[in-house]
C-alpha cells in the first residue's frame, strides 16, 4: 500500500511505498517543541521509499540534537511544515511526520523518546500510554 502526503500547504507532495512501516514514535526534543509547540509523531521508514511527487522540500541540517548527533530536517519553505528527518546516526533511515499523511490508520505508537524534556504539564502518560491523542478526526484513539 502507498501512502500519500504533503505540507500543510500543498506545495510538497509525496508518496510512502513501505507498507511495512507501521511503528512510529513520539519525541519531545527541543527541535520536535519548536516545530510543533509540544512533540511531534514520527513513523520510521527508509529514505528510498519516500518519493517526492510535487515541489521540493528544503534541507536544515540540525546540529543541536539533544542526542548531539546531527539531524537533516526536510521541510517546505512555502508554509515550514517539518515532513521528514534523515538521522546521520541511522544512515538510510528516515522519521516521517505523521500528521503530514492523508491516511493516518493502522499505525502504532511504540516509544516515546527523550520524555524528560517533554513540556509540563504535558509530560508522557504512564506505560507509554496516550489516550488524549487520537490519529484525525473519525479514527479510533489508540492504545498502546
Ligand atoms: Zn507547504
Ligand atoms: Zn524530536
Amino acid at each position: 500500500m502507498v501512502r500519500t502526503g504533503r505540507c500543510y500547504c500543498g506545495a510538497v507532495c509525496y508518496e510512502l511505498d513501505d507498507d511495512s512501516a507501521r511503528d512510529f514514535s513520539v519525541c519531545y526534543c527541543e527541535a520536535c517543541k519548536y516545530a510543533s509547540s509540544s512533540h511531534t509523531m514520527n513513523l520510521r521508514t527508509d529514505s528510498d521509499k519516500i518519493k517526492i511527487t510535487k515541489g521540493t522540500p528544503k534541507s536544515f541540517i540540525d546540529t543541536k540534537t539533544l542526542s548531539g548527533k546531527p539531524m537533516d530536517r526536510k521541510f517546505c519553505g512555502d508554509c515550514g511544515n517539518a515532513l521528514f528527518s534523515e538521522p546521520s546516526s541511522l544512515p538510510g533511515k528516515a522519521f516521517l511526520k505523521v500528521g503530514t499523511l492523508d491516511d493516518k490508520s493502522g499505525l502504532n505508537l511504540l516509544v516515546e523518546v527523550f520524555c524528560s524534556n517533554a513540556l509540563q504539564p504535558f509530560e508522557p502518560m504512564p506505560q507509554g500510554k496516550h489516550p488524549q491523542l487520537t490519529l484525525g478526526a473519525g479514527s479510533p484513539a489508540f492504545e498502546a
